[in-house]
């Protein structure tokens, strides 16, 4: 069967949990096809992507979801942005050659920053935690419980061609054993999913063998795909906050300014006309008899 980039959201019906599956392909083989990752920064980028789908799905915004790890480790960055229209882009900042998988070794002293965009000039929303947690799953766990008071459990798996996730949550009512018993339920099934499993099987798939026994409600599947938003008119935006003095030398010292996406790979280019026209048309948009 044919593997696909989707989202999959359910609901076992009588019970207060509910649940998510991700599976990406073409997604995450483009965000590898940017750039070559060694394998366990490889690893926790594509667990993180596959995160951030699930996230996307849980928390209700409009506009754009940006999970970053950063520390001190070995990993300094891995920035994972999803928009609600299921668009997907990552890219990772990492020295050496690390070999460890440990969340805590890679980031040295790590924080973990969820920000959620809602563009249109509106405020973010941003979270801060301290990463204190040896997998992605795990920081990610302890920051939904400490953040939305969620109860919420992850798997998540990544390798060279596919990043895999399932998520499950208790939904927010009032406790009583009864609920208790089916989150743990669920939970206890879900525990025996492999790896390989969730990296190979289809997410509906996934879920018949998981909870057949179950009544389950599944939503409409959601297409993910990996798409980026710069553009030549946003590294303009950033150009301009450097202000001309600054550019004006990186043009004298080495004949151009030159910027490249970090998650895209795209190559934007300004010669000294180009620098001059950046500015001069700041100074159109500032005159009053020029504004729209
Ligand atoms: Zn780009």
């Amino acid at each position: 069967m044919s593997q696909q980039d989707t989202l999959q959201r359910f609901l076992i019906e009588d019970s207060s949990v509910r649940g998510e599956l991700v599976h990406l392909d073409n997604t995450w083989r483009t965000v590898l096809e940017k750039r070559h990752y060694p394998t366990p920064v490889r690893n926790t980028l594509g667990q993180f992507m596959a995160a951030a789908s699930l996230l996307s799905a849980t928390l209700k915004f409009q506009g754009s979801l940006i999970m970053q790890i950063r520390g001190d480790g070995p990993i300094s960055l891995l920035v994972v942005e999803c928009t609600s229209g299921g668009a997907l882009r990552a890219t990772a900042k990492w020295k050496g050659e690390p070999e460890t998988e440990d969340l805590s070794e890679l980031f040295g002293n790590g924080q973990l920053v969820i920000t959620i965009d809602p563009r249109l000039g509106k405020e973010r929303y941003q979270g801060i935690v301290e990463l204190n947690a040896s997998t992605v799953a795990k920081a990610l766990e302890d920051y939904l419980m400490q953040s939305e008071q969620l109860a919420t459990r992850l798997w998540l798996a990544s390798d060279q061609h596919q990043a895999s996730g399932m998520l499950l949550q208790k939904l927010p009512q009032e406790t009583d054993e009864e609920e208790t018993d089916d989150w743990n339920r669920a939970i206890h099934l879900a525990e025996t999913l492999t790896r390989d499993e969730l990296l190979m099987v289809p997410p509906n798939e996934i879920i018949r063998r998981l909870y057949h026994e179950e009544t389950i409600r599944l939503f409409a599947s959601e297409p993910m795909s990996f798409s980026c938003s710069c553009s030549r008119e946003r590294v303009i935006r950033a150009l301009r906050v450097m202000g001309p003095d600054e550019l004006d030398s990186l043009i004298r010292e080495r004949g151009n300014v030159s910027v490249d996406c970090e998650f895209c790979n795209e190559h934007y280019e300004f010669d000294a006309v180009d620098v001059e026209q950046i500015f001069a048309s700041v100074d159109q948009i500032e005159a009053p008899s020029t504004h729209q």
